[in-house]
């Protein structure tokens, strides 16, 4: 039977650790110590303070505990001597039915990771979802962890052990993440569009208005429809919009004799929210998705309780954020703000078809761009949850994060031009080696961007058009990306890369182009958002922690407008994202979709 929060909150210390019995593999220990923390508000916070107790008895004991793990598919599993939990998952996941060569190629694995790191290889096999990874998944994590650092190893074990009592604790409470699992599925179901190219080797890449984007933009549609939006539409732009009208709002008092009924409707205002389903190429599933699906969620719940609140609740779905197809970006959300540049129509995309060609051909109506910007006196402010794209929550052991600002940025496409000459007959100090001076511009960017502790310069795009085996390079065009957390920071880097550029190319001969393709203003949070957030956390039971954002989001164009706030949601390998292995789980997923409705049913705007 079931046990709850209460028994273990209220039972004498041994019997509480009675029910709290074989989740951390052979080591109750763990277990033991953290019913100091009673009484647990919540299964998070019963799940962080084991996690505690574990990161704090340190590497010893760490390693010991791991140490107590058997090996993945190993001689344990054949002689039928795993704890009952392991049998379970391991035969869960279908390690028991190994073909002979799969079976030999996790022996050959154990063996490698074994040597390597001193200590067997740990992995959730029931991953994610909970629902149990396939084998060539199981496989290739394994192949990939092996080329990690030990010290890293040491850690990402420990953080799947959490994972495995996470489940099992999940199992042991009747604990099932029902609307995370949902919304997870929607993320998986939602991936099976990608472009050409990509799509047949299983990567996701969803650029501006391509056949698999307006694919996405329908499923978003319907989804919405099914969740009980009142109106559903995709706009201009290609944005996905559902709003969930405000229900009776309380009349302004009115003065005069109590028996005229002449209180004045009041207009409700609408909190907006939502985030981007285009894609980087070969990108992840949860990066701007989530943003989408999470107040999806909560709407669906709400209608299926019958209840509105006092506010029209919007959720969009961004068409562009990526900056894939078009040099522009964020052109979803920009739209909102009035920020989008009628001239970006004529921006033509690698194969010469022109946004405004790309938007007939989806049926959108560039025409009616300018007027689907929002007027700010409608709305109380802006949310926003996303994916963290980074390792912070994932080190931490903590599910979510609350954002306090978001960085700045510049971008630029640069090109640099010199002589194509002959490569074998040009003698080296007469040529003009475009490349040759990109090359060095590059290696000045990771040097100055380093010396600011918390400023990032990345060159993403390095090309050389046309370019032979035998040819000194001509031409060379590349992206600069420069971000810093306070703008001033962000100018003063971006002032020395572009006096550095310009020295290279007149040392070397060369001349070269650059074009600003953005410039977005760091966007600190609203405080009175950012406590909203904190408060929704809070509630969960999960520990508060603070923390920017590296990566811009929609919410810095809407901060333009409205106050905003943006709530971040922990990233599974290390929160690794533009990378298909980007992940979450649907535990945590779970929690972002209570917080947001915390947020929701405790807004009086
Ligand atoms: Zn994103």
């Amino acid at each position: 039977m079931a046990i709850t929060l209460e028994q273990v909150n209220t039972a004498p210390r041994d019997q509480a650790l009675q029910l709290l019995d074989g989740l951390y593999e052979h080591s109750p220990w763990v277990a033991e110590k953290a019913l100091d923390a009673r009484p647990f508000r919540s299964l998070a916070h019963l799940k962080h303070a084991m996690a505690q107790v574990l990161r704090q008895a340190g590497r010893d004991a760490q390693v010991k505990l791991i140490k107590a793990h058997p090996e993945l598919a190993g001689k344990a599993m054949v002689s039928k001597t795993l704890t009952a939990e392991s049998t379970h998952e391991q035969g869960k996941a279908g390690l028991a039915d190994c073909t002979p060569e799969e079976f030999a190629t996790l022996q050959q694995l154990n063996t490698d990771y074994n040597a390597k790191f001193g200590f067997p290889f740990i992995l959730a096999v029931r991953g994610p979802r909970g629902t149990g990874l396939s084998r060539q998944q199981i496989i290739d994590t394994f192949a990939r962890r092996l080329q990690n650092h030990p010290d890293f190893e040491l850690q990402e074990n420990l953080r799947n052990i959490h994972r495995v009592v996470e489940l099992r604790l999940n199992d042991k409470f009747a604990a099932t993440p029902s609307l995370g699992n949902d919304v997870w599925d929607w993320h998986e179901a939602m991936s099976q569009y990608s472009d050409p190219g990509y799509l047949e080797k299983g990567q996701l890449t969803v650029t501006y208005l391509t056949d698999a984007h307006r694919a996405c933009a329908a499923y978003i549609s319907a989804t919405m429809r099914d969740c009980g939006f009142d109106e559903v539409n995709i706009d201009a732009v290609g944005n996905v919009v559902g709003v969930y009208r405000a229900g009776t709002v309380r009349p302004e008092p009115v003065e005069g004799p109590a028996s005229t009924s002449s209180a004045r409707t009041v207009q409700a205002k609408t909190l907006l929210t939502g985030s981007h389903y285009d894609t980087v190429r070969n990108g992840g599933k949860y990066d701007g998705r989530l943003g989408i699906f999470a107040p999806m969620a909560c709407v669906r719940e709400l209608h299926r309780q019958g209840k509105r609140l006092p506010f029209n609740i919007e959720v969009v779905g961004f068409a562009e954020e990526e900056g894939q197809r078009y040099k522009a970006t964020f052109l979803g959300s920009g739209a909102l703000t009035g920020d989008f540049k009628p001239e970006w129509l004529e921006q033509k995309d690698a194969d010469g078809i022109t946004m405004r060609e790309a938007m007939l051909k989806a049926g959108l109506k560039p025409e009616e761009i300018a007027k689907i910007k929002r007027n700010a006196a409608d709305y109380v402010g802006f949310v926003e949850v996303h994916i963290e794209q980074g390792p912070v929550l994932n080190e931490l052991d903590l599910p979510l994060g609350i954002v306090t600002s978001i960085n700045g940025n510049v971008r630029y496409l640069c090109e640099i031009t010199g002589m194509a000459s002959h490569a074998g007959t040009t003698p080296m100090n007469r040529r003009r080696d475009a490349a040759a001076a990109a090359a060095e511009l590059l290696l000045y960017v990771e040097r100055r961007a380093a010396q600011d502790g918390d400023s990032v310069g990345t060159v993403g795009m390095l090309q050389v058009p046309n370019g032979s085996i035998n040819v000194v390079p001509g031409r060379c065009l590349f992206s600069l990306d420069l971000r810093a957390p306070v703008d001033a920071q962000r100018d003063a880097l971006v002032a020395d890369v572009l006096a550095e550029l310009n020295t290279i190319c007149e040392r070397r001969g060369v001349h070269y182009t650059t074009e600003l393709t953005e410039r977005a203003a760091a966007a600190p949070s609203a405080p009175a958002w950012q406590q909203r957030w904190e408060r929704a956390v809070d509630s969960l039971g999960v520990p508060l922690h603070a923390m920017p954002s590296g990566a811009g989001h929609d919410a810095m164009k809407l901060h333009k407008v409205m106050p905003q706030a943006m709530l971040f949601v922990r990233g599974q390998n290390s929160g690794i994202s533009h990378n298909p292995l980007e992940s979450s789980t649907s535990d945590d997923i779970q929690l972002a979709i209570q917080a947001f409705t915390h947020l929701l049913t405790h807004l009086a705007p």
